[in-house]
């Protein structure tokens, strides 16, 4: 639990608000909220996310932006 949260959060994406469901996402690096339908994910990876221990990391296009820029250092 971590307290207070903005309540007006945005899809990083499109920008929209969301509406209270849990139709989205958060990506790993960036923290930002977006929605199931704004990334590709493949139908297991969608499997993958709900688990504790994935090893997948959801990342925003922005984020891989800024790793494709970035000296790989993960
Ligand atoms: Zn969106
Ligand atoms: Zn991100």
């Amino acid at each position: 639990m971590e307290g207070n949260e903005p309540e007006a959060e945005v899809c990083i994406k499109c920008k929209t608000e969301f509406h209270g469901d849990n139709g989205y996402y958060k990506c790993d690096l960036c923290f930002g909220s977006v929605h199931k339908d704004c990334v590709n994910l493949t139908s297991s990876e969608v499997r993958c996310m709900p688990l504790q221990k994935r090893v997948l990391l959801l990342i925003c296009d922005e984020c891989k932006q800024l790793i494709a820029r970035m000296p790989y250092q993960i």
